[in-house]
């Protein structure tokens, strides 16, 4: 029997773990921006802490823990990008960006897909529209599921929280 798409899904993401690193189910993040969408960030990270495996705080919750993430906003109208998640390797901490001239210009609710995508990366997961299969190819929109989920990249339509794959793939790492 051929496996279930969401199944299929997670050997896929097997093969493509992202960079992260979460110790002892936590994520500390400090955010160093002027806090015009803290409400958004607030907003994702409920969504993400709901599922009940990892905890992401606010360093103000948790002031004896060091940052491993930093939220930090870019003012270039010419950047193509609405957020994206890397890494600092002089400070060693993961980011997340947003473009504040971008979110400038759209919707809250595009706001908190946006940052609901970039925290699922934070967790550990990958694109799953750009993930690759065990021999090297792309999987593109044959997993239609793939649509409805934050991991999605560019989809801008996914409900406003984590869909069932993303809590598949999330289970799959965490629980
Ligand atoms: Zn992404």
């Amino acid at each position: 029997m051929a496996p279930s798409s969401t199944q299929r899904l997670i050997i896929i993401w097997y093969q493509t773990a992202v960079f992260t690193y979460i110790i002892y189910d936590i994520i500390v993040y400090e955010d160093s921006t002027d806090g015009d969408y803290s409400y958004i960030f607030d907003y994702a990270v409920n969504k993400w802490n709901n599922l009940g495996n990892v905890t992401i705080y606010n360093y103000y919750q948790l002031p004896n823990q060091d940052p491993s993430l930093r939220i930090e906003e870019i003012y270039d109208p010419n950047n193509d990008y609405i957020a994206y998640y890397d890494y600092d390797f002089i400070d060693e901490i993961f980011l997340i960006t947003y473009s504040d001239t971008f979110f400038a210009s759209i919707s809250d609710d595009t706001r908190k897909r946006a940052i609901l995508h970039e925290f699922g990366h934070a967790l550990g997961l990958f694109e799953f529209n750009l993930t690759v299969d065990v021999n090297g190819q792309l999987v593109g929109p044959a997993i239609p599921e793939h649509r409805y989920n934050a991991m999605n990249q560019g989809v801008r339509d996914f409900p406003l929280e984590p869909g069932s794959c993303d809590i598949e793939v999330y289970d799959y790492l965490w629980e």
